[in-house]
């Protein structure tokens, strides 16, 4: 993969018209050039058959729709979960994952190389941060596997930004990516089918609320108390659960939309019936929803997933404060599916 050359998922439409002008050509080849890469999810240049073949040589030269190959390939062993693993131009690696579920075609893409939140019982975020990704290295992912999908007949139906690192953390090139692939003349992927998912970075869920998304907000609670959250979330110290439930509330006052959060079961540390009715108590009255996940085991953390007879404990109390939850389970979890996190969520 060569460096200097522009990689056409980098750009927008207007970009991309300005492009072909500077190559001497029409404004409507990068009409042509947008269906072939958005509609066609055409891989390479040469098959591009309506462009005069100077300028697929043109466009050959001079950009690229790769971002580096793909070095390792695992398939859960009931085939409904792949994951891939991509080693990027500088070295880094990232892991993008397909979830196939009744008529579902979920895909868990990666926001960062890494990341720099250090929850303790993410796998990724024991590995650190090495750098945000670029916007073509996050939508290169979807159109890996929108390819692999049209092959057969398929094609992406949802995607949640699960995948290594912290999408809020790489915001600009997270939701440019994101309104790329909802472009109604492109990709055009619904912008509800597409799930954000935070830590709770507060100033970005306020301004995510601000510019009143249509994308499903997901925050990853894990804890009702801040001596709780402290201990499995680093980055709770510098946003405390009191902050970013005012922003859930200020998101939900502005978009309307329910938010869902996420809480990975570990036994006996964010089990217990005290945590349930800290949680009931903060999410009473809320327009929300909690998903119950027994936690994905890492390698560098001890904690175990909950016993179902917790997990159904934990519901229970939860449901006497009226918040509604759903037990969800983890897909591919024999391939490790998603960097050992969360990867696929599917209602028990
Ligand atoms: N950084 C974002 C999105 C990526 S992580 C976030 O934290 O929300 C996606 C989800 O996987 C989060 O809810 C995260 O808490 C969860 N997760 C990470 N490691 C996990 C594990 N070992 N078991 C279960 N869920 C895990
Ligand atoms: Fe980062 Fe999310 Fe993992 Fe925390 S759970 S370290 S925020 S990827």
């Amino acid at each position: 993969m060569n460096n200097h050359l522009i990689n056409l998922y980098d750009l927008n439409f207007a970009e991309l018209t300005e492009f072909v002008a500077e190559l001497g050509q029409p404004a409507y080849r990068a009409k042509q050039i947008w269906q072939w890469l958005y509609r066609q999810y055409t891989p390479d240049f040469a098959s591009m058959s309506n462009l005069p073949k100077s300028l697929r040589e043109k466009l050959a030269a001079n950009t690229t729709l790769d971002i580096g190959p793909i070095i390792a390939e695992q398939l859960s062993s009931d085939d409904q979960t792949k994951k891939v693993l991509f080693q990027l131009a500088d070295g880094q690696q990232i892991e993008a994952v397909l979830m196939r579920y009744e008529k579902r075609r979920t895909l868990c893409i990666s926001t960062q190389a890494g990341c720099a939140m250090g929850c303790v019982f993410c796998a990724t975020g024991q590995m650190g941060f090495f750098r945000h990704l670029s916007v073509a290295e996050i939508v290169a992912q979807v159109m890996h596997f929108a390819r692999e999908l049209a092959a057969e007949g398929e094609h992406v139906t949802n995607i949640v930004l699960m995948g290594m690192g912290e999408p809020l953390h790489n915001y600009e090139n997270t939701l440019t990516a994101v309104d790329r692939l909802t472009d109604p003349a492109g990709f055009n992927l619904g912008a509800r089918k597409i799930t954000i998912s935070t830590v709770g970075l507060v100033p970005a869920i306020r301004r995510y609320a601000d510019e009143k998304r249509q994308t499903p907000l997901a925050v990853s609670l894990h804890a009702a108390t801040d001596a709780e959250r402290d201990k499995l979330i680093p980055v709770n110290r510098k946003w405390p659960i009191a902050d970013i439930i005012d922003a859930c509330h200020y998101y939900v006052e502005k978009t309307g939309r329910r938010i869902t959060f996420e809480w990975a079961l570990i036994a006996h540390e964010n089990d217990t019936i005290e945590q349930a009715q800290a949680l009931g108590r903060l999410l009473q009255g809320m327009l929300c929803h909690v998903n119950l996940i027994p936690l994905n085991p890492t390698q560098q953390y001890g904690g175990q997933p909950s016993s179902r007879a917790r997990v159904d404990a934990f519901q229970q109390e939860l449901a006497r404060y009226g918040v509604n939850s759903t037990v969800r389970v983890r897909r591919g979890i024999d391939i490790q599916a998603g960097c050992g996190q969360l990867k696929a969520a599917v209602k028990e």
